[in-house]
């Protein structure tokens, strides 16, 4: 299951390198192979939305990296073929406990080892506990004023969070293979994105203190899940409607004849949904801008304004970029040995 689960994003980094010339001016340059798949620009935006719900006091130092912590949205997506304990962290199968009401599942990570075991829990995926772990590193990064890690955790933090929203991410029929829904999870999170993103309302006003950054990674999840249902009985009774030659269409993508959801049939699914991609969207982004803050002033509210002066060492920008290449020629391998 691990490995079909591997092969299963391996095959959406693919398709979603053909979603990925959007919106952004800064769009990376680096090659189509490496964009993963939210969707790959539902997570730049996610992040690079977030910092406008930044303090002032924040403000100079995230606008001045707004670009990393935007092109770097999706390095935990870009790792997770390549990086051993990195898959599960993006998920979590609520529908394999038994028992998933918000009382019985442990809150933190050491009790649920305790009742569970490490090998469960990673097959069943662990975003709601690795948000709390990345919640405590980025704290301590702020308060040791560590540029280099702020940046990388807070664009991680963010793909987490991102990820935790996303009804598809709860779930073990996550790309509905176990109800002949198949493409579901890409037709949510990368297709309805790429259509629609473009007329939300983002607006998400200013970053609130969170007081249990445990319960609100808890919350989101179950907040998921809960739509869920819908994600999946839309999509089933449309297709029956529409039969699937209305289904699907083909579009041309860099020069390829692609086949892709109609835009009819994405657009009455939008639409049956109500404005559901867009809420979990706008949720994902306000809940980032928090986590950011919280992180921050848990710190001791560290002057951003100095730390925005800091460059980044040639050191720290080698590193950086030796990292990126070491995932891409793992990712590479595994694809080419499969
Ligand atoms: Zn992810």
């Amino acid at each position: 299951m691990f490995v079909q689960r591997y092969l299963f994003f391996v095959w959406l980094c693919m398709v979603s390198a053909n979603f990925s010339e959007f919106f952004f001016a800064s769009t990376p340059t680096t090659p189509a192979v490496q964009k993963p798949a939210w969707g790959f620009h539902a997570h730049q935006q996610i992040n690079r939305l977030a910092v406008f719900s930044l303090p002032a006091e924040m403000m100079p130092f995230f606008k001045r990296h707004i670009d990393f912590l935007t092109d770097n949205a999706v390095n935990p997506d870009r790792r997770r073929v390549a990086v051993v304990g990195e898959a599960p962290r993006h998920f979590i199968d609520l529908d394999d406990y038994a028992d998933t009401s918000a009382t019985t599942l442990p809150r933190f990570y050491k009790d649920a080892v305790t009742r569970y075991g490490e090998d469960t829990l990673a097959a069943r995926g662990i975003v709601p506990w690795h948000i709390q772990l990345a919640k405590y590193q980025l704290t301590e990064a702020f308060r040791t004023r560590n540029v280099r890690q702020i940046l990388r955790i807070a664009a991680d933090l963010g793909h987490y969070i991102a990820d935790a929203n996303v009804p598809l991410h709860t779930t073990r029929n996550y790309n509905g293979q176990l109800t002949n829904q198949h493409g579901i999870h890409g037709f949510w999170e990368s297709r309805l994105p790429e259509l629609y993103s473009g007329k939300f309302d983002f607006l998400v006003g200013p970053a609130t203190y969170i007081e249990s950054p445990q319960k609100e990674a808890w919350r989101a999840v179950f907040r998921a899940h809960a739509a869920l249902d819908s994600v999946l009985v839309f999509e089933r009774d449309l297709t029956k409607e529409m039969g699937d030659t209305r289904k699907f269409g083909f579009e041309e993508r860099n020069g390829v004849t692609t086949k892709v959801y109609s835009e009819t049939f994405s657009r009455q699914y939008h639409e049956r949904l109500r404005g559901q991609v867009e809420r979990q969207m706008r949720a994902s982004v306000k809940m980032v801008g928090d986590f950011w803050y919280t992180c921050w002033v848990d710190a001791g509210q560290p002057d951003m304004r100095q730390l925005a002066r800091q460059e980044l060492t040639e050191t720290d920008k080698n590193e950086e970029a030796a990292e990126q290449q070491s995932w891409l020629k793992r990712l590479l391998r595994v694809r080419a040995e499969n």
